[in-house]
């Protein structure tokens, strides 16, 4: 399963990379939804949190702290953020990689 998101953690295209490790990349939203819109995404090719594994409970941990890490360095931990992953067409998935939005300065109702 190839996605935009493989090409951009192999370097084939470019991003605004946030932050990297050998997991998961976090890069900046090509069409932020909000101020702050990072998308965090595991190496792993995962499609989405139909399919994780047991195994992945480590990669799945792993991105929120990279999003609480994240947030401490954006200094919204305080203000406030919201994290969300969006699953198939009809939940609203678009890239069929899983990935966590954090997005920051304008808050989602639900
Ligand atoms: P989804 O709709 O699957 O939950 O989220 C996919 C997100 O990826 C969207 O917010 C979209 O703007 C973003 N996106 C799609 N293609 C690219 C790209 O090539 N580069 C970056 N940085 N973001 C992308």
């Amino acid at each position: 399963m190839d996605s935009i998101f493989t090409k951009i953690i192999n370097k084939e295209i470019p991003a605004e990379i946030r932050y990297e490790d050998d997991l998961c990349i976090a890069i900046n939203d090509i069409n932020p939804k909000s101020e702050i819109h990072i998308l965090v995404i595991p190496k792993k090719p995962i499609k989405n949190i139909n399919v994780v594994e047991k195994e992945d409970k480590n990669i799945l941990g792993h991105l929120f702290i990279v999003c609480k890490n994240l947030a401490k360095e954006l200094n919204i931990e305080k203000s406030g953020y919201q994290i969300l992953t969006n699953v198939e067409e009809g939940g609203g998935q678009t890239v069929m990689h899983l990935h966590l939005h954090l997005l920051s300065g304008n808050t989602l109702k639900l």
